[in-house]
């Protein structure tokens, strides 16, 4: 047990409708004992009034409903992506442009590096922005021709190398004939790997490493930190190959008495049949924590609409590439969704493709045919391209969704010329119409595919602007006090987590963003700047510079 402390603030923004703002918010054992003015909460007793926050203002604690950890692991390696970015200690490294930028990163890296053997990864990479100029590994020899090197790109699919590397997995020969190996002049590979059956076991040899690929201790302390620069309290950690060894490895990080946040840990639906992934979900459960959310399953049903591996409905890619993949078969998405529905699992289903987005309705309307849950709340994740009639539908079948509003910033450009065209471009990721029929909605990162920063995808979702400037389906667009909800409320319904966290009102956990400026007196295309000062998790502080 300990004390009342009553915090103080420029303004609170509780996101609770029966009395949206206060000026005061009592926090006893982690949780709100009260919002509201002093005199109100003066009456529950003894208090200490601490007024740090006074000049600040505060919300509840930003939730982010789809990142990966692997964005605090991803820092231990380096960073050559095109946009600015911001690591876990705060430092902002600038993006890189061009591909001698690229090289002469890697060796100011490189030259700080003892071991002669020890390999070189960085990550971030996006040809899409440099012209589509593709990166060989003779550029990469520029940076050493005796270490192994690689570059992982943005989307996580493609894998540059350098010679030494290839050598390493085996790959430097001549007559090669695989479309994930794409061949030089001179008959060799020319350093791009392309296709998971081909980067990872590749990737083994130039730092991809299990700490890289899953979750180790360093990799998610340094993405705590990188909650606590955002303002989230919460975050998902959607689509983990969970196992008793790597929940260990969760329990004890997030068991440490200064870990600043929440982690909603998906197993996702790779390496299991569906009884097992299911069973083991299931038996999860239990082993949740104030810190630990666990027992739900992640699905991916599609690829990607800028890697053209995203499943579209007629007529298909803008610039006629070929439909996409299915990454699951009909018949085993039937198979996980019974069980799931039988067992009381929420189930997350990736889909990025419209077509993609019918399979998972449909299959979860047969699948609720057989197993009747009025509240189960299966939830589809990116969900891009949904069109209104699927929205509608997903309404009527109690579904939720999380769209993936920084695409409009990051690729809208992209999509709007190339990938599906303007009209489809205009529509996608259409949050009025989520809203409007009736799906309870937020709005994601997907960090590391983007940065983790819910401010910056709630002004991505109010003003829909491209990298270029310009507005792309005004009439999607959300006002901001929407945005707000969507990245609070939104996301702890998503994940069944409303009667806990998403609001400041009483009885629910004390997670607060603690911000300088105003969201609220922001306009959509100001949002993003607003700053964040720290949070307030389970009634703990963390400041982020210092964090
Ligand atoms: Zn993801």
């Amino acid at each position: 047990m300990s004390g009342t402390t009553i915090y103080s603030a420029r303004k609170i923004i509780t996101m609770n409708p029966n009395r949206p703002m206060v000026t005061h918010v009592a926090v006893k054992d982690g949780r709100i004992l009260a919002a509201g003015s002093l005199d109100e909460l003066a009456t529950w007793g003894a208090f200490t009034l601490d007024e740090r926050f006074a000049d600040k203002v505060i919300m509840p604690g930003l939730i982010e409903g789809h990142a990966h950890s692997m964005e605090g692991a991803l820092w231990s390696f380096t960073y050559v992506g095109w946009f600015d970015r911001m690591d876990p200690d705060g430092k902002i490294w600038s993006g890189v442009k061009t591909v001698d930028d690229v090289v002469d990163r890697m060796s100011q890296i490189e030259k700080t590096m003892n071991d002669p053997n020890e390999p070189l990864l960085g990550w971030g990479l996006d040809p899409i922005y440099m012209d589509n100029v593709r990166v060989t590994r003779h550029d990469l020899d520029r940076v050493s021709a005796t270490r192994p090197i690689g570059i992982l790109h943005a989307s996580g699919h493609i894998l540059n190398v350098n010679t030494k590397g290839l050598e390493l997995a085996g790959l430097l020969k001549p007559g090669q004939n695989h479309p994930g190996i794409p061949l030089g002049d001179d008959g060799l590979p020319n350093g791009e790997l392309k296709s998971p059956e081909i980067t990872m076991p590749a990737g083994k040899h130039v730092g991809m490493d299990r700490a890289f690929l899953a979750a180790d201790a360093e990799g998610l302390r340094n993405y705590g930190r990188l909650c606590v620069r955002a303002g989230v309290t919460t975050s998902s950690d959607l689509g983990q190959q969970l196992n008793d060894d790597l929940v260990g490895v969760f329990e004890t990080v997030t068991g440490q008495a200064d870990y600043p946040v929440c982690l909603v840990a998906f197993c996702i639906n790779l390496g299991k049949s569906p009884a097992e992934l299911v069973d083991y979900t299931a038996s999860m459960k239990d082993r949740s924590t104030q810190r630990l959310e666990l027992g739900k399953i992640k699905v991916i049903a599609d690829g990607s609409i800028q890697g053209f591996s995203a499943r579209l409905q007629w007529p298909g890619y803008y610039n006629g590439a070929p439909n996409g993949l299915w990454y699951i078969a009909p018949d085993q998405m039937a198979d996980i969704y019974q069980r799931a529905l039988a067992a009381g699992v929420q189930v997350h289903t990736h889909t990025n493709g419209d077509e993609a987005t019918q399979l998972a309705i449909e299959t979860l309307e047969g699948a609720l045919r057989k197993h009747p849950d009025f509240d189960h709340r299966f939830t589809l994740q990116h969900c891009q391209l949904a069109t209104e009639a699927q929205f509608r539908k997903m309404g009527r079948l109690g579904m939720c969704v999380n769209l993936f509003a920084n695409h409009h910033f990051y690729w809208g450009d992209e999509h709007f010329a190339l990938t599906v065209g303007p009209e489809r471009a205009e529509r996608m990721n259409a949050c009025r119409t989520a809203l409007d029929q009736g799906v309870p909605m937020t709005i994601h990162s997907d960090a590391p595919v983007t940065p983790l920063g819910p401010l910056f995808t709630a002004a991505a979702a109010a003003s829909r602007r491209t990298a270029s400037g310009r507005v792309q389906g005004e009439h999607q667009r959300i006002s901001v006090k929407e945005a707000l909800y969507a990245v609070t409320m939104g996301a702890a319904i998503t994940m069944k987590m409303d009667d806990q966290i998403g609001s400041i009102e009483i009885g629910k956990r004390a997670d607060f963003a603690v911000l300088y400026d105003d969201p609220t007196e922001a306009d959509p295309d100001t949002l993003k700047e607003v700053r964040v000062w720290g949070t307030v998790q389970g009634g703990r502080i963390f400041e982020a510079a210092t964090i």
